[in-house]
């Protein structure tokens, strides 16, 4: 999203765009995206430094963590920067040491946004996403859908830390008993 900052006067001015995720630049490695990108910022500008703050959301596509199938997630971004002409980066580093405000700089006139809208939207991205909370996950013994199928494999307590080392053991009828 690029704004001309000669169009921004001295009252805040409110922008809502809608743009797909290539004109953002949205990218991320466990995801894809197709849907559109919902954009609402306030600009405020301040002589030639100009506040950006607001809000963005899009679907994310990505593969559930537990049983691998695709699951769409809804991401609600929020970004808030401070743009400032590219003639004055030396003075705005010296700045940066005390001020938490993130800074970006533009050229000719115009400031993107795609970088801060791209970037509020990936931090949303779930580490270990999941299609429900209640996804009960591949059954480690055949691989079968729990969600959609039932296998006859012996269950599993899911709570049991040594499960996940049983299935590695193979069962041997030959050793003392346990009763
Ligand atoms: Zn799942
Ligand atoms: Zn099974």
């Amino acid at each position: 999203m690029k704004v001309g900052v000669a169009s921004l006067g001295l009252v805040p001015v409110h922008l809502e765009a809608v743009e797909s995720p290539s004109e953002v630049g949205i990218e991320a490695d466990a995801a894809t995206f197709a849907a559109p990108v919902h954009i609402a910022v306030k600009l405020t500008r301040m002589q030639e430094d100009v506040l950006a703050q607001g809000t963005a959301r899009t679907v994310a596509r990505m593969q559930c963590s537990r049983c691998l199938e695709d699951v769409d997630l809804s991401l609600h971004g929020r970004f808030d920067a401070l743009y400032m002409p590219k003639t004055r980066e030396p003075e705005a580093n010296r700045r940066r040491d005390r001020d938490d405000q993130r800074i970006n700089y533009y050229s000719e006139f115009t400031i993107d946004l795609s970088a801060d809208i791209a970037e509020s939207l990936v931090l949303e991205l779930p580490l270990r996403p999941l299609c429900s909370p209640t996804c009960a996950g591949l059954c480690p013994s055949c691989g079968a859908n729990r969600n959609t199928e039932r296998c006859s494999c012996p269950a599993v307590k899911p709570d049991d830390p040594f499960a996940a080392l049983r299935d590695l053991v193979p069962p041997d009828d030959s050793g003392p008993s346990e009763g």
